[in-house]
Formats: C-alpha cells, sequence, structure tokens
C-alpha cells in the first residue's frame, strides 16, 4: 500500500509540470481535460505588441542572472514532445544559475526545454513567442524556481514561485563568434533522436544561450504552454536571439516526437494583462 500511495504522490507531482505525451498531442489540441488550458486568461505563449509594453516601475530591479558560466553534468532526453534538459538540481548550491527577479528574490536554474522549426510544411511551428508577429526559428526555455529547500516543485507552481525564461534562436549562415550557441549540444542530439531516448553531458554551461539577456526583456504573467497549463508563471521573454547553424537545425528536425507533430502551441489572448519592457 505504502509504495502505490508513493507513486500517486510522485505521479501527481510530475503530472503538475509535464503530462505525460501519450496524454495530449500539438495537432488536436484538445487540451480540454485541463481547465486552464481552455479557460484561462492568462495563458502562454502570447504575441507581445511592443507598442503596448510599459517600462517596469522604478522601483523594480533590472532582473539579473548570475553564475551563468557554471559548467556542470546534464542529461539531455527526448520527452516525446520536446528536448529536455535536466540536473540542474544537483550542481553544488554556490555555484549554481540563478535569476534575480525585479523584486529582488532569487529562483535556482532547475530544467530546460526547446521549442522549434519541426517542418517547413508545418504551419505555426517554430517559436512558441512572437515579438510583434515576428517570430523566430525556435526557441529555448528556461525554468527556475524560488530559493528555498522547504518548498518542492509542485508547491512552487501553486504559489507563484516558477519563473520562465524565454531566448529565441535562428539560424545564421554568418561564421561569427555568436555562432554554434548549441555546439555543446551537438553530439548528445544525436544520441536521443527516439521517444524516451537520453544522453548525459558533463559539461553543459548556459552561457551561450543567456549571452543576449543584456539586449532587453518584456515580463509578463502567463502559464506553462502544455498541460496542465498551470497559470501564475512570471515569463521573462529575452529580445535578441541567439544564432545556431543550419546542421544544428536539421539535427534538431531528426528528434522523432510521440506523433511527428510540431512541437509549439498556438499563441493566446492577451486579455488585459500588463507587459513590462525592460
Ligand atoms: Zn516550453
Amino acid at each position: 500500500m505504502k509504495v502505490v500511495i508513493a507513486l500517486l504522490v510522485l505521479e501527481t507531482v510530475n503530472s503538475l509540470y509535464l503530462v505525460h505525451p501519450r496524454f495530449w498531442n500539438y495537432d488536436k489540441i484538445n487540451w480540454t481535460n485541463y481547465t486552464a488550458c481552455v479557460n484561462g486568461k492568462a495563458q502562454s505563449p502570447i504575441n507581445i505588441v511592443t507598442t503596448t509594453t510599459i517600462p517596469l516601475p522604478k522601483k523594480m530591479h533590472k532582473p539579473e542572472f548570475y553564475n551563468t558560466k557554471t559548467k556542470g553534468p546534464v542529461t539531455v532526453w527526448n520527452s516525446g514532445r520536446t528536448v529536455t534538459i535536466n540536473g540542474f538540481e544537483q550542481w553544488p548550491y554556490l555555484t549554481k544559475p540563478y535569476l534575480m527577479d525585479e523584486t529582488g528574490k532569487k529562483f535556482l536554474l532547475f530544467r530546460m526545454h526547446l521549442h522549434w522549426l519541426y517542418s517547413e510544411s508545418i504551419v505555426g511551428n517554430g517559436s512558441e513567442h512572437s515579438i510583434d508577429d515576428v517570430k523566430h526559428n525556435g526557441e529555448i526555455h528556461l525554468a527556475f524556481r524560488y530559493d528555498d529547500d522547504e518548498m518542492d516543485l509542485g508547491e512552487a507552481l501553486e504559489s507563484g514561485n516558477v519563473r520562465m525564461v524565454s531566448v529565441f534562436f535562428d539560424v545564421k549562415q554568418r561564421r561569427d563568434h555568436q555562432l554554434f550557441v548549441m555546439t555543446d549540444l551537438d553530439y548528445a542530439l544525436t544520441l536521443i533522436t527516439k521517444y524516451d531516448d537520453m544522453s548525459e553531458m558533463v559539461q553543459f554551461s548556459v552561457d551561450p544561450i543567456l549571452k543576449n539577456v543584456n539586449g532587453g526583456m518584456f515580463i509578463y504573467n502567463g502559464s506553462l504552454t502544455t498541460p496542465n497549463c498551470k497559470e501564475g508563471i512570471r515569463w521573462y521573454v529575452t529580445k535578441v536571439p541567439v544564432a545556431v547553424a543550419q546542421y544544428q537545425m536539421e539535427l534538431l528536425k531528426h528528434i522523432k516526437h510521440v506523433d511527428n507533430s510540431r512541437n509549439s502551441r498556438p499563441q493566446q489572448d492577451v486579455n488585459d494583462r500588463i507587459i513590462y519592457n525592460v
């Protein structure tokens, strides 16, 4: 009995963040089992219309990232809907990458994943967010949770203590220092083309991904972009894309999902939400 209860608890905690791909897909968008996905008024992703954004109030700080140059081990996993990078939680506390948000609260990096242009023939894929209707070839989502040992991920989600940072990427032909942002991921991507494949990287760093964050960002209140579409997520959509090479885009296109669908959700209504321009 104890085992059964433990499994149920585990399943509940997991489902708060990631519903198993067998229960949903992108093509049908039949996410009706998840109330927030259908009736939520603060859903993500959105198109950000820059003329409707406002400056961050003076009493707030510009969000800053720390320990971005730290390197450490991660697992790279084909979840059936995306490529997920886990393992940051095991990094030493003192050198772990973190975000200091506009209110001065500290959030630790715990996971990241990608959305990308899965096929030229599927309309509406690529990045999830857009700025003034401009989409990009892909979008990296970095998930941060409030720095509190006592709070598990489910509690952090329930209490509005998860922050998502979005970084766009585009294929660039130029051979300059911005290119090959994903180089360290290249080999891992070749090993996880099938659903549930997993590979390990010894020296992963988010530094190349966060290199353009000083180019500014938009901040708004939204949701997870997959079921259960939980709201209360503060988003930081950074403005300046990073560059990847064409062959890296091809590597991503060879990642097989459960039903070979795209991996970006249609954009949602902004409604009366405030979007800060930082
Ligand atoms: Zn995402």
